[in-house]
């Protein structure tokens, strides 16, 4: 049994997150938000305490990381510098490219993407994404002795704090509104389906995104804002139904929380990780990842094989 189970709630987790709802509901603010915001508080406070005692872990993760976390917030200019949706579309994606981010999206606000008992309203969410060193991340699962793939996640998820600040500061001085959201502590936004939606990829059975370049390994932010804006497209390359027939993640998670089949959550049949079985693990080792780092379509250049083979399967479907 895990030191990490007397920390448990009565409550499951997965019944916080809406495992088997049938009806459409917002996310409900859970890990990786205030403890007192959410069921599942002392146990957040034992995983982290616990990651921290790893100094290299401490001190991406101190508020002064070697890196930064990126500029303070400025003023929003009381001048509005007037250019249409498609314009400011090409140059914040421009401008987010161009300052430390490796992927950038948009898509219009859904309310379903904000947590409960938050409010968010503005009707734009430009996502970002930063991508992890797979040297590092295959390294998982991370231990006091090599915690390098802890480290690796914490170094991006400050990078993408940068990124998504500098982004905003930027929007902010154009006279528009706009609000930066960076990871892990979550605040108001459930960045995970705003980034499906704007492009980024699809939801792998491990419960983070698939990128058709990059695979798992990438970290997100993004900056909600009120400047005028183009949504993207999703991006459906196969990826889903790439997992209905792999079980690498499945097979290597050592707890067994990753389901190989579809779960209704939230009145959406989805990949769904078990948070009960999942978390006494990723608390003792240091961050987990193991899933992530498993996952073919992380394994640099595999990607581009991997989309040739289901095309190739497609073209004899279609035969
Ligand atoms: S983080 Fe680790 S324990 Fe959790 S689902 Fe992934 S492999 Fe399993
Ligand atoms: S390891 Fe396989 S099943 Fe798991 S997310 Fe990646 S492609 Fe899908």
């Amino acid at each position: 049994m895990s030191e990490f189970t007397d920390c448990f709630p009565e409550i499951s987790g997965n019944t916080v997150n809406g495992l088997g709802e049938s009806n459409p509901r917002k996310p409900s603010p859970f890990f990786w938000h205030p403890p007192h915001r959410q069921t599942h508080g002392k146990l957040q406070k034992k995983v982290t305490d616990y990651h921290r005692q790893s100094p290299a872990i401490r001190e991406e993760f101190s508020p002064t990381p070697p890196g930064g976390r990126g500029p303070k917030t400025i003023e929003q200019s009381p001048e509005v510098v007037d250019k249409d949706a498609a314009e400011w579309s090409d140059i914040v994606k421009h401008f987010a490219l161009s300052n430390e981010s490796d992927l950038v999206g948009i898509t219009a606000m859904d309310p379903l993407y904000v947590y409960e008992g938050y409010e968010v309203n503005e009707p734009w969410v430009i996502t970002i994404g930063v991508t992890m060193d797979y040297e590092e991340l295959s390294q998982a699962p991370p231990s006091f002795d090599n915690p390098a793939t802890a480290v690796v996640v914490a170094k991006e998820y400050n990078r993408a704090a940068r990124a998504c600040r500098y982004l905003a500061n930027y929007i902010l001085s154009q006279g528009y509104y706009a609000k930066a959201y960076q990871g892990p502590y979550a605040s108001a936004l459930n960045m995970l389906p705003a980034a499906l939606a704007s492009g980024f990829g699809e939801l792998g059975k491990h419960g983070s995104i698939i990128n058709r370049t990059y695979g798992s390994s990438i970290r997100l932010s993004a900056v909600t804002t009120d400047m005028p804006l183009i949504a993207d497209q999703q991006d459906e390359f196969g990826a889903d139904d790439y997992c209905t027939r792999c079980k690498a993640c499945s097979n290597a998670c050592p707890p067994g929380a990753i389901a190989d089949e579809k779960q209704l959550v939230r009145g959406e049949m989805k990949w769904y990780v078990d948070f009960d079985k999942c978390i006494p693990y990723f608390g003792e080792a240091l961050g987990c990842a193991i899933c992530l780092s498993r996952c073919p379509w992380s394994r640099p250049g595999n990607a581009t094989n991997i989309l040739k083979s289901l095309a190739k399967r497609n073209a004899k479907k279609h035969d």
